[in-house]
């Protein structure tokens, strides 16, 4: 293992200095329960409505829709299994091609596989760590086979079945610029927005750009319901099957169990969603602190020489899920030397994701030339980032 440099020990004083004063040690994310979390859930004890109906699922589907601007929503078990349906949903059939970055979270790879298809991994772009929309484009133009049937990989003989994009910690990739390049190849855009609760691009809220989005409500995830997720669409026909496939596919009837076709369990009981109507309710107030949080890290770090705080792109409002910084030397012996120190002073911090091919079930999967996902995925550590940890401000 390399040595601890000087430069590392001066690195971990400042990211210490952010979050002085916090209890050691410092988890990368934890959530946050001040508001109706406790009240809420005790109703659905107490009056016997936790399970699968209730009027916090309803009432999570419309407040989602209310704060994002989505036309639908569809709360479900959790954000792969609602990617997993967005991406059926979006025309996916069994053996088909999914387009998506190799640096994410093996989630949108594993729902590709839950949904019968074969990842198909982008290139990054340095700035926003999302999808690079030119060298996508550039990409299609060499492979892609426009057909009456569908747009088919030239190099494999697969048919694609979609395009997925991910917004890294909540920061949004040009969706606009990436939807437009999929409307050409007639290639349907879902969005992976697990991250990007509270996100919003030129004042369109993530995931509200794409066919289809998914969101997670992971213990992990701005706002938790313990574990959960939802789909979002703007297009009717969509939003009916959504709700449709994930709850058995049951036709409504005051008391006849008849299902139509193949449906799901993926349903987010009503003890999980009356703790997400109130996280909800807190959220304006918690993307709050999360920004005064990112406006601390890049304060800290400006003009320093060793890292830089990853700020949002231009055009851009972020959620400020998980601050990171982006170390100045592309080097895995010296990024694993400094995460070492980090945890020795108490800072939970880790790398972003290995890419998606470096796994042993996708590594056969076809990609793109990853020369700036690489170098991401070497140099950018995700520091604490949860709201507790914000700075006192005027609304504090
Ligand atoms: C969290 C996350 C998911 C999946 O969410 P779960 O609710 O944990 O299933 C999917 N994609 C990305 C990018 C995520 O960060």
């Amino acid at each position: 293992m390399t040595d601890v440099a000087p430069w590392m020990t001066r690195l971990v004083d400042t990211l210490d200095g952010v979050v002085a004063g916090a209890k050691k040690p410092v988890a990368l994310h934890e959530p946050w329960f001040g508001g109706n979390e406790g009240a809420y859930v005790k109703e659905c004890v107490d009056t016997g409505w936790v399970s699968s109906v209730g009027k916090f699922v309803d009432r999570m589907e419309r407040d989602l829709c209310a704060f994002t601007g989505a036309a639908h929503a569809v709360v479900v078990a959790n954000g792969t299994a609602a990617l997993q349906l967005a991406y059926q949903l979006a025309g996916v059939k069994h053996g088909d091609e999914i387009l998506m970055p190799a640096l994410t979270f093996v989630a949108t790879a594993n729902a590709a596989s839950h949904a019968g298809g074969v990842p198909h991994f982008l290139e990054s772009e340095e700035g926003s760590m999302g999808v690079d929309v030119d060298a996508l484009d550039a990409h299609l133009k060499r492979v892609a086979d426009v057909q009456v049937d569908g747009t088919y990989n030239r190099q494999t003989g697969r048919r694609m079945g979609c395009v997925v994009t991910m917004h890294v910690f909540g920061h949004m990739m040009q969706v606009e610029r990436l939807a437009e390049v999929c409307a050409r190849y007639r290639l349907p855009l879902v969005e992976d927005a697990a991250e990007a609760l509270g996100s919003r691009r030129n004042g369109k809220h993530a995931g509200t750009t794409g066919l289809l989005s998914a969101l997670s409500f992971n213990g992990n995830k701005v706002v938790t319901t313990g574990g959960g997720g939802a789909i979002l669409t703007n297009d009717p026909v969509l939003g009916k099957r959504a709700k449709h496939l994930t709850t058995t596919a049951r036709v409504p009837h005051p008391w006849d169990y008849f299902h139509d076709e193949v449906g799901y369990n993926y349903r987010m009981p009503n003890l999980n969603a009356a703790m997400g109507c109130a996280q909800l309710e807190a959220l304006p107030g918690m993307l709050e602190r999360k920004a005064r949080l990112a406006a601390a890290y890049a304060s800290a770090l400006r003009g320093n020489p060793d890292a830089s705080f990853v700020a949002p792109p231009p055009e851009s409002q972020s959620n400020h899920w998980l601050n990171a910084i982006r170390l100045a030397r592309p080097s895995m012996e010296e990024r694993d030397a400094l995460l070492g120190l980090l945890h020795q002073r108490g800072l939970m911090c880790r790398p972003i994701w290995k890419l998606m091919h470096r796994l042993p079930m996708y590594a056969a999967c076809p990609r793109m030339e990853l020369t700036v996902a690489e170098r991401l995925e070497g140099t950018i550590i995700n520091v604490p980032s949860s709201v507790m940890l914000a700075p006192a401000g005027p609304t504090a």
